[in-house]
């Protein structure tokens, strides 16, 4: 089955374990650890196609403007298929660290071999309209600046405008996935670069690199190895006894 591997980051606070939460149970997570950082998977059919979603929620503390570039917490760019950038609307700091993230993602896209990583800019706790400080426009404005998706959503409300952020990201990836096997057939015919690839990201999305490059061939080597330390191992639905335990969990 295809996997497709989708990193959240924001924030603190912003909601990225809440919406993490709600696409793989449906359900809004009100009280949490902060601190969480973990890859979860969920197998689902998107437009008829089955397929695995690996998401990682990520907790980067020190993040607050690009200066952080190439530190280790950057290990999800070169995980993941597609990034989901969240802020809150009630919250102006939320929303420059989002703009942080998208100048880093954005730089990682030039000088990397990923050129059209799909990216969405998620303005959360849209419930929370009265304490509303990010107007909607400014959050369209913001991606139409980098060139991405945007929406607003509520982890605490309706799955559906949860759902529709990850399908979309979804898509992009599979889109691209399949650009990549049509205009670069000769990839096919290097098995050992492509399966170090497939390992090393733990999906099978074929990079974009469109020539086999010294440059390419060390990124992939490099990520393989680091993923395999960082990347914590996936933890399935049913393996929710944390949250049991210590959240209170509604719907
Ligand atoms: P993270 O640090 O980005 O992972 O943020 P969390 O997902 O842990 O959420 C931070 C706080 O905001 C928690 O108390 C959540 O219950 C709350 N929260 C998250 N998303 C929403 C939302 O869409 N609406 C409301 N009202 N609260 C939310
Ligand atoms: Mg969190």
């Amino acid at each position: 089955m295809t996997s497709y591997s989708v990193a959240v980051v924001g924030a603190l606070g912003s909601g990225k374990s809440a919406l993490t939460v709600k696409y793989i149970t449906r359900r809004f997570i009100m009280e949490y650890d902060p601190t969480l950082e973990d890859v979860y998977s969920k197998t689902e059919s998107v437009e008829g196609h089955d397929l695995t979603v690996n998401l990682m929620d990520t907790y980067h503390p020190h993040m607050v403007s690009t200066t952080t570039s190439n530190s280790s917490s950057e290990d999800y760019l070169r995980w993941a298929g597609a990034i989901i950038v969240v802020y809150s609307i009630t919250s102006r700091s939320s929303f420059a660290v989002a703009k942080s993230y998208l100048e880093l993602i954005s730089q990682f896209a030039r000088e990397s071999s990923r050129p059209d990583i799909p990216v969405a800019l998620v303005g959360n706790k849209v419930d929370l309209e009265r304490y509303r400080t990010v107007s909607r426009h400014a959050g369209q404005e913001l991606a139409a600046e980098y060139d991405c998706h945007f929406y607003e959503t509520s982890a605490a409300e309706d799955y559906g405008s949860v759902e529709v952020v990850f399908h979309e990201l979804i898509k992009d990836i599979a889109r691209l996935t399949d650009q990549n096997v049509v205009i670069q057939p000769l990839y096919i015919s290097e098995p050992a670069t492509q399966t170090t690839v497939s390992n090393s990201n733990g999906n099978s999305h074929a990079p974009l690199k469109r020539t086999k490059s010294p440059k390419s061939a060390d990124y992939f080597r490099v990520s393989s190895k680091k993923d395999e330390a960082k990347v914590l191992p996936r933890r399935q639905v049913s393996t929710f006894k944390l949250f049991n335990k210590s959240f209170k969990i509604f719907n």
